[in-house]
């Protein structure tokens, strides 16, 4: 055989779909024949105005690892190349002789534009071109209201996805993926420099195991041993109640197909009705997130502005020294300390502490949930940009389906709802570990014998409240009554 001879194949462009199987498009080129070659192009600046956070970037580079590892015992392994996309995608299709090219969707807007133009140059080019769903369970585009517009309510959004056959039973991972007589030249993974260059990933490495394999062991220690009670306990921070699944959701080391799937052989196994499963509340949860989709692809303006055009006019406060005590967990509300500092250890907080620190920084230190959602995209290891912008939006009151502005969280009292023993508290708080429970989400009041013996000094080993709740409540009452009124 002349070793010089090139086989003509295709390349896999991989983006956020980081895993082998239930991978159309790796698939789709495995059942084409000829060399397939798994492709990575870092090309940040593409995807501005929201390129990569830093903790994205350090899960991205550990994903990447696990991902090249896993094709290297397949004989193949990722390419890595640095944009700009096209016209590397060009360069590789002219080095290796590959005539096809395929990728799974993205549905963020900047995203969306890199990729219809990249699909119409290469097909111009007799480039054979195809793209696939493997990131949703229905594409936005698919699911309609009765007017036949897109939703803006969840409830009857996730009733019509209920209303659709299950999805696709999840593709296995190919087999194998034939190499190229000569592999094309990668740059090494360290070269992207994606791991951050100050020393805060210890924190994220302790916590996480991101690749494919960490993804669906994940998923099985979940199903096992916290699905039936997820219900019960997925709005408690002190108790390993919800999946953790999203970061590995957000990379694409696992689909959504697999987890409906997942649950649904989980259910056959023990013989659960189907009705029980297919409404489960944790299967809602991921309609969320198809839900967060849906309005982003419908949307696209939304991360930069709210949906709801009178909060343009939302008086927000500038103020950097509040905003820092948010950031670095030091607000004197103990719930809220927590949750920015679990997010700064690890790169993650429980959806009712998110829910909790994104009210206190829009409705009590009135400063713009864009400031916010910027934050949560440089240090959340999930961080997506339809759920974000979801979950800052709905918070703020000024998107779709969103808590009503005047639901004000009293941080105080949903710590004691939500953290009734303080444990997660005295977790990320250790300068109130000692406080009994009772007064650990408000060591300010205590008495000062106990507070002495617990080692708390307010204003000195714990701040003081930067703000007062109930004169921030009103103060945030009235600049929405204005706003409603100037609507
Ligand atoms: C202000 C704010 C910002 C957020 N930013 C993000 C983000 O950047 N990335 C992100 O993935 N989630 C975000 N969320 C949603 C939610 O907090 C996380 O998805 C959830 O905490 C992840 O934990 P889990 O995997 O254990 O979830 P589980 O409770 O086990 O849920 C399973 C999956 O469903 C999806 N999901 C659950 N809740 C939501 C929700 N409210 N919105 C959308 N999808 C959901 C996630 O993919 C999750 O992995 C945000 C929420 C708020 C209030």
């Amino acid at each position: 055989m002349n070793s010089k001879k090139i086989e003509p194949g295709s390349l896999i462009w991989l983006r956020l779909d980081l895993r082998l199987a239930d991978n159309p498009a790796l698939d789709a080129a495995a059942n084409l024949g000829g060399a397939a070659i798994p492709v990575f192009i870092h090309a940040p600046d593409e995807e501005a105005p929201w390129p990569p956070g830093g903790a994205s970037k350090w899960w991205l580079h550990q994903s990447l690892k696990s991902l090249d590892a896993q094709l290297r015992t397949m004989g193949s392994q990722l390419i890595i190349r640095r944009g700009p996309t096209l016209e590397t995608l060009w360069a590789l299709l002219k080095e290796t002789g590959a005539t096809a090219v395929f990728w799974n969707r993205r549905y963020e807007p900047a995203v969306i534009a890199r990729d219809a133009r990249v699909k119409e140059a290469l097909r111009g080019d007799g480039v054979k071109v195809e793209s696939f769903n493997a990131a949703l369970l229905n594409e936005p585009w698919t699911i309609r209201n009765k007017s036949d517009r897109p939703f803006q309510v969840f409830t009857p959004f996730w009733k019509q996805c209920l209303n659709e056959a299950d999805p696709a039973k999840p593709l296995p991972a190919p087999i194998k993926l034939a190499a190229p007589a000569h592999w094309p030249k990668s740059i090494a993974l360290d070269e992207l420099r994606l791991a951050p260059k100050i020393n805060w990933a210890g924190g994220l490495r302790a916590a996480w195991q991101p690749g494919e394999a960490g993804a669906a062991e994940q998923l099985e220690k979940f199903l096992t041993a916290a699905f039936d009670d997820y219900s019960a306990q997925r709005n408690r921070p002190d108790a390993v109640g919800t999946s953790r699944l999203s970061p590995h959701l957000h990379s694409g080391e696992i689909s959504p197909r697999q987890i409906w799937h997942g649950v649904k052989t989980m259910a056959a196994k023990r013989g659960l009705p189907t009705a029980v499963w297919r409404n489960s509340q944790f299967l809602a949860e991921v309609g969320w997130r198809e839900f967060a989709h849906h309005l982003l692809f419908h949307f696209p303006h939304t991360p930069g502005e709210p949906l709801r055009p009178q909060f343009k006019n939302f008086p927000w406060r500038e103020d950097a020294a509040l905003l820092r005590a948010w950031r670095t967990g030091r607000t004197g509300y103990p719930i809220v300390d927590a949750g920015m500092r679990e997010l700064w250890t690890t790169g993650w907080m429980h959806n009712r502490v998110r829910m909790i620190v994104a009210s206190f920084l829009v409705k009590d230190l009135l400063l713009p949930w864009s400031d916010g959602a910027r934050w949560f995209w440089d240090t959340l290891v999930d961080a997506d940009l339809p759920s974000n912008t979801l979950g800052w939006q709905w918070t703020a009151g000024c998107g779709a389906d969103a808590a009503p502005y005047f639901r004000i969280f009293n941080p105080t009292t949903q710590g004691e709802k939500f953290d009734p023993n303080g444990d997660y508290v005295r977790r990320w708080c250790p300068e109130l570990a000692r406080l009994p429970a009772e007064w650990i989400h408000r060591p300010q009041t205590g008495p000062a014998d106990i507070l002495r013996a617990a080692g708390v000094d307010p204003g000195r080993t714990y701040p003081q409240p930067i703000v007062d709740h109930a004169a921030a409540r009103a103060v945030a009452l009235a600049a929405f009554a204005r706003i409603k009124t100037s609507a």
